[in-house]
């Protein structure tokens, strides 16, 4: 066991503060990774406050890790002492059933093992990336190529992987007009991924407070939400809309936006249950999806593609010390547009 630093929120909706906590001996297959980069993704504040339901505390954040591996068990093949990595969401699953063989462990029947707020196959609750060195089975650690800072890179772990897949699910490409609803953390990259993927992007944002942001980041056109003179002018428009707002939405409105066979995926999980008339899927053949992260695979073609095309997070870098005042900027969307943290300041 080796005993870190880390920032902890003690209890639901408790301020985090400073503690110490326990990583456990480097096993046979295991990784020690020496954390460099945590990003805080909004789903930390969820949790934190539990409103996604009951968690585990106290509970260290953090599942958007960028580090260097510092130690390697007997039986490691995929990583060496000294190699740039990252932890996603995820740390394990049952790695048995037909999701986890299919590479699609998000979506393990048994439930993934979260890299926070979630119970290892040991028992032991496990701590995610707002802490100095964390322990993982090199099954669930990422390569991060060299084309990327690491500190661009670890929000890639959560809202890259998050956007990327459902963008590739659904075949955003060249010829494919595709709709990003939010201009956060998700949805900023969003709106890279899918222009590097070829596809012409519409940002649909509350506001135009963050057009400019928009189009340099590779948006086509950009149009605020608040204007229903929107939802007329681009009224069966889209063949793939992605919603990062984790709000509840009018999802009605935006359905009439997609084409013939559209789909309006999810990535954003409101708190609420949402309501919906359905003559809004059956005119058009319409699909209203949801999507969670990806798998390992496929987060590592995530990450080889953004190196690939150059692409990394619009961070604000933040010590330790600051992570409470970041969670409410989080929550009044006053971020550009990530929040990481310098794990060297915990
Ligand atoms: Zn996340
Ligand atoms: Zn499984």
């Amino acid at each position: 066991m080796t005993t870190v630093a880390a920032y902890a929120a003690p209890a639901a909706k408790a301020p985090l503060e400073r503690t110490t906590i326990e990583r456990r001996a480097v096993r046979e297959h295991d990784v020690l990774i020496d954390i460099k980069f945590a990003g805080i993704c909004h789903s930390d504040i969820h949790q934190v406050r539990e409103g996604w339901g009951e968690a585990i505390f106290p509970m260290v954040p953090g599942h958007e890790i960028a580090g260097i591996v510092s130690e390697v068990g007997p039986g490691v093949t995929k990583f060496a002492v000294g190699d740039r990595v990252g932890v996603g969401c995820m740390v394990d699953s049952c790695r048995e059933c037909d999701n986890c063989k299919a590479g699609q462990e998000q979506y393990c029947a048994s439930g993934n093992i979260g890299t926070y707020n979630g119970m290892g196959k040991d028992g032991e609750p496990t701590y995610g990336g707002y802490s100095e060195k964390i322990v993982v089975d090199e099954d669930f650690v990422l390569g991060i190529p060299e084309g990327i800072a690491l500190d661009e890179a670890a929000p890639l772990l959560c809202a890259g992987i998050t956007t990327y897949s459902p963008l590739k699910h659904w075949n955003a490409g060249p010829g494919k007009k595709v709709a990003v609803v939010g201009m956060g953390g998700l949805g900023h990259m969003a709106v890279k991924l899918a222009h590097a993927l070829g596809a012409e992007v519409t940002v649909l944002s509350q506001s135009l407070r963050k057009k400019d942001d928009g189009l340099k980041l590779g948006a086509d056109h950009y149009y605020a939400t608040s204007d229903p003179a929107t939802f007329e002018q681009l009224a069966g428009t889209f063949d793939l809309i992605v919603s990062t707002v984790s709000a509840p939405l009018d999802f009605g409105a935006y359905l009439g936006l997609l084409r013939t066979d559209g789909a309006l995926v999810n990535v954003g999980a409101p708190e609420e249950p949402v309501s919906l008339n359905l003559f809004s899927l059956l005119g058009g053949r319409k699909t209203l999806a949801g999507s969670m992260i990806g798998g390992i695979r496929e987060t590592q073609e995530m990450l080889d593609f953004c190196a690939e095309h150059g692409i990394g997070a619009e961070i604000e870098l933040i010590s330790a010390s600051e992570v409470n005042e970041a969670y409410e900027r989080v929550l009044a969307s006053d971020v550009r547009y990530r929040f990481v943290i310098d794990t060297a300041t915990i």
